[in-house]
This record gives C-alpha cells, sequence and structure tokens, in this order.
C-alpha cells in the first residue's frame, strides 16, 4: 500500500465526527471532468485532491468541516488519506447513508479520465481493506446505491459490482474445504508387557512407581496431581509421553506407553518380573530345562554374560556357573557364598 497521509498533505487532524463503525464502504468518483494530465504527472493528483478538499471546505451549502471522503485513490496506485479511519463521511448524501458506509473517491470523472487504471483500482482496494480492519463491514458499494447519482460512473460502478476484486489477483481456486479443529487426542490406554512387567494405563506394581519417580526426577512429572504411585494413570502416560518425545520419538512411538529403549534409557535398566524360584535341584551339572536358558538370558541382560561363548541355553554349563558367580560376587548380599549356584536370594536380586 502506498499511503500518503494527512501529515505528508500538510493537512492537521480531521474535525469530521467520529463513526467507528459502519456496514462497509461506498465507492465514488469525481463527477466531473477530470484532467488525463493526471496519468502523466503523480503531483497533480496531489493537486487534485487539495483542490478537491478546497472545494469542500468552501462548499457553504453543506457546511463541511473537511473534505467528504476517508480515502482517495490516484491513477498511480496511491491511496491518499482524506478523513480517514474512524471518521463519518459526508459524501453518501445523507446522515443515514454517511452513518453507513465509508466513503472512498477514484480520481475519475464523467469524461476526460473516465477509466480507472489497475493500479488505482489496487489502490481502493487497499482503502477498503484498511478501513475493513478498522470498523468497517464487508459490504462493498457505489454512491449510486440507494441514491439517485451517477456517482462512481460506469466503469468503476461494474468493478464494485463484480465485488471490487483487485485486477492483478490470480484466479481464486475453490477454497480448501474447512476442517474441524483435530480433537485433542485420547490419552493411550493400551498395555504392553517388557520383561514380564505391565506398563501403560491401568498396570500395577512397584514398577510402576518406579517409572514415575524416575519421570519426576528427570523433569517429566508435570502432569501428576498426585504421585507418582504404583498405579499407572493417564498422568504417567501423558509424562511418560513428553519423555519420550524428549528422546526425540514422535507419533505412536511417543504415545505415552514404554518401549524398551525409552525405559532402558529412563531407568539405566531394564526392570523384569521376579518370576517364582523354581528350586535349587534345577541347576545343577546335567540339568536341562528353560529355567536354565531364562537364567542365562537374565545374566546377559545384567552384564554378566561374560563367560558364554553362544549364548545362554537349556543345559547347565560350567559357563553359566561362572557368569552366577560373578553376578553373585557383584553383590554384598551374595558375595559371602558366590559359589555360581543360584537360591532364592540369587534370584531375586537377579531379576528383580
Ligand atoms: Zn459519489
Ligand atoms: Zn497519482
Amino acid at each position: 500500500m502506498q499511503l500518503v497521509t494527512r501529515a505528508d498533505l500538510g493537512w492537521p487532524e480531521s474535525a469530521a465526527a467520529a463513526q467507528p463503525t459502519a456496514l462497509g464502504v461506498k465507492v465514488h468518483y469525481e463527477g466531473t471532468p477530470v484532467s488525463t494530465d493526471l496519468l502523466t504527472d503523480h503531483d497533480r493528483c496531489l493537486r487534485e485532491w487539495q483542490n478537491i478538499r478546497a472545494s469542500h471546505l468552501s462548499n457553504k451549502a453543506e457546511g463541511y468541516v473537511d473534505v467528504a471522503y476517508n480515502y482517495a485513490a490516484c491513477p498511480h496506485g496511491f491511496l491518499m488519506e482524506g478523513r480517514g479511519i474512524g471518521r463519518r463521511t459526508g459524501a453518501n448524501g445523507n446522515q443515514t447513508l454517511n452513518r453507513n458506509h465509508y466513503a472512498i473517491v477514484g480520481l475519475v470523472g464523467d469524461s476526460g479520465l473516465t477509466e480507472p487504471t489497475p493500479e488505482m483500482l489496487n489502490a481502493i482496494r487497499d482503502g477498503i481493506e484498511l478501513l475493513q480492519a478498522h470498523g468497517a463491514g464487508p459490504e462493498i458499494r457505489g454512491h449510486r446505491d440507494g441514491y439517485a447519482t451517477s456517482c462512481p460512473g460506469g466503469p468503476l460502478y461494474a468493478w464494485v459490482q463484480a465485488g471490487a476484486p483487485r485486477p492483478d489477483a490470480p484466479a481464486q481456486p475453490d477454497p480448501a474445504p474447512v476442517k474441524p479443529p483435530a480433537p485433542a487426542p485420547e490419552p493411550a490406554r493400551y498395555r504392553t508387557t517388557i520383561n514380564g512387567l505391565e506398563y501403560g494405563y491401568g498396570a500395577h506394581g512397584d514398577h510402576v512407581t518406579a517409572v514415575g519417580e524416575a519421570l519426576v526426577a528427570r523433569g517429566f512429572g508435570g502432569h501428576y496431581q498426585q504421585g507418582p504411585g504404583p498405579d499407572w494413570s493417564d498422568a504417567d502416560t501423558a509424562n511418560y509421553q513428553e519423555f519420550q518425545r524428549s528422546l526425540g520419538y514422535s507419533g505412536s512411538d511417543a504415545d505415552g506407553v514404554p518401549g524398551e529403549a525409552s525405559l532402558r534409557q529412563l531407568l539405566g535398566y531394564l526392570p523384569s518380573a521376579v518370576p517364582a524360584f523354581p528350586g535349587r535341584e534345577y541347576f545343577r551339572p546335567g540339568a536341562v530345562n528353560d529355567y536354565v536358558e531364562r537364567l542365562g538370558e537374565q545374566l546377559v541382560r545384567r552384564g554378566f554374560g561374560g563367560h558364554y561363548r553362544v549364548g545362554p541355553s537349556r543345559d547347565w554349563g560350567e559357563a553359566d556357573r561362572l557368569n552366577v558367580a560373578a553376578f553373585q560376587r557383584s553383590r554384598a548380599e551374595l558375595a559371602g557364598d558366590a559359589d555360581g549356584y543360584p537360591g532364592p536370594l540369587t534370584w531375586r536380586l537377579l531379576f528383580s
């Protein structure tokens, strides 16, 4: 927008009555011969606008206190301030019409310069949008709408009737259908099992409390009204989700239900359910059973798999015993009896 203000024109603040809102804007023309010399010299536009104001101020019949229009638009695309924003126009024919619409005049006439340039149409549009941003409603009319006058002349009136489009506006594609705002997603309410322990809404246990306390310790406790506690709630899910996002997870990987990787990062290890100790006889030379393999896998998880050549199996062997012994030596409760054969305490400490 190329705006010429009253200050630019050397005019004082308008003395016109305040009119903070209106139904819209009416478009005018000068209604007299206008010289085509305007096209070649913008100084002539400024002089034209000064002359219009002078003629209005000298019009004793109307008693104008200022130029009648809110704005004028020249062929070079300048929007020149008249009464400006928030002032009642004196141009629409009577006081009711003046209250209903603001007024913008295009500097074209009934002879000479009669066709608005594209720049002028853009400037009128600028003025309409400026007024719409400051109290004008959506109506765009011509002076002749509701008043007996030829104003604003054929070309400008045809443009007004077309909706006063910007001449350089590209064809408008159909607007995209308006999507309703997405509802706030429901918190995830499924459970997942990791190492025999449940996580997610409804899960219960000390391991749930441990997750909550770790979240709080890391600054992800914002959704707790109380707790954390042993019952997994939506607050646990929401806090866990923020933790997942902090790790760079998104989408279903950040739904607030733990996965192994994030849980390990949160706790520093992966907790597991403590299975019932089956009995010492399952861990003797020659023993072959699922408990041996499970024990071995847990030793590996806890970092005590160093004696395996090929990994844990169902066959009890010396590698199992050496790994168990290493684990026992690492725990003060077990170090005094680190024979490599698991009893109930070794079992519980290994799996918890
Ligand atoms: Zn008019
Ligand atoms: Zn001009």
